[in-house]
């Protein structure tokens, strides 16, 4: 029998009670990590996460935290080393919209995507770093002190008109990643992005949920599928895994080929 390929490895995954998070956490855990399940207010969907991993035979704790607030963000770490000692892999992976035109957008909208899709994601890659610095490598584990994966998006770089907010929040998380990929690599600490396509969850439901908006979604696809959260979740186990040990400072496009530019497939 094969170990699997995240054994003895400890995960935290953000934003996980449901959507891509949760597929993640789900497919982290088959590949062998114990996982902290996120979420940010209702446990509910956190639970039923759990409840399928330890279902499946596997280990999970859910955690709750914004990931916007510095404090609930240290006390999600504590909670992480309380249960299981350390921290191996994290995926930053919590995130909203809040669309608006540009010129009818609040502060407040703009805040609000900003505090947690960038800052979230830099207070809680701050956390996992230190704990990979003060750890170092651990043979039999890893190749790496610690992966960190940023759950960005097409959007880091296709511009996307009603969502500047959205759109800014993850061309930052990509230069967040790349810088924190320069400064850490000499720790052996490995970060990378994953960039979803459209993906079917509740944040873009309005995008798939009827036949006539999949098939205007589908014109951008060129892969002709709308992708699915354990497409995501295939992908991270991979970026985790000592497989794609010298992937580092790169944004895995999972998309289905959205950002080939398909308008030009046929015009230009
Ligand atoms: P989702 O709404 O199901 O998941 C987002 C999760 O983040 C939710 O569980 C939500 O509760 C959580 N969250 C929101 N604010 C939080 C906070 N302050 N603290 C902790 N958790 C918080 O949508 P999803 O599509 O699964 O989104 C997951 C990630 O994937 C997001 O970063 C999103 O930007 C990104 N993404 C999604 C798509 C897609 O097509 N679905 C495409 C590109 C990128």
């Amino acid at each position: 029998m094969t170990t699997p390929v995240l054994q003895d490895q400890v995960a935290l995954v953000t934003g996980a009670s449901s959507g891509i998070g949760a597929a993640v956490a789900v497919a982290l855990a088959a590949a062998g990590a114990k996982v902290g399940v996120n979420y940010a207010r209702s446990s509910k969907g956190a639970e039923a996460v759990v409840d399928e991993i330890k279902t499946a035979g596997g280990e999970a704790i859910a955690i709750q935290a914004d990931v916007s607030k510095e404090d609930q963000v240290l006390s999600m770490f504590e909670q992480i080393y309380q249960a299981y000692g350390t921290i191996d892999i994290l995926v930053n992976n919590a995130g909203l919209q809040q669309d608006s035109s540009f010129t009818e957008m609040t502060l407040e909208q703009w805040n609000n995507v900003i505090d947690v899709n960038l800052t979230g994601q830099f207070l809680c890659a701050r956390e996992a770093a230190k704990e990979f610095i003060r750890r170092g490598v651990v043979p039999q584990k890893s190749c790496s002190a610690g992966k960190i994966i940023c759950m960005s998006s097409v959007h880091e770089v296709i511009p996307w008109a009603g969502h500047c907010n959205y759109a800014a929040s993850k061309g930052g998380v990509m230069l967040l990643m790349k810088s924190m990929g320069q400064e850490l690599a000499s720790h052996k600490i490995r970060v990378n992005s994953i960039g979803p396509g459209a993906i079917k969850t509740p944040i873009n439901q309005d995008a798939w949920n009827t036949p006539e908006a999949e098939a205007d979604l589908l014109n951008l696809i060129p892969y002709n599928r709308v992708g699915v959260p354990m497409d995501i979740g295939k992908a991270a186990v991979w970026l985790a895994s000592d497989q794609s040990e010298y992937v580092h400072g790169t944004t895995l496009f999972v998309d289905g080929g959205m950002t080939l530019y398909p308008g030009f497939a046929t015009g230009g």
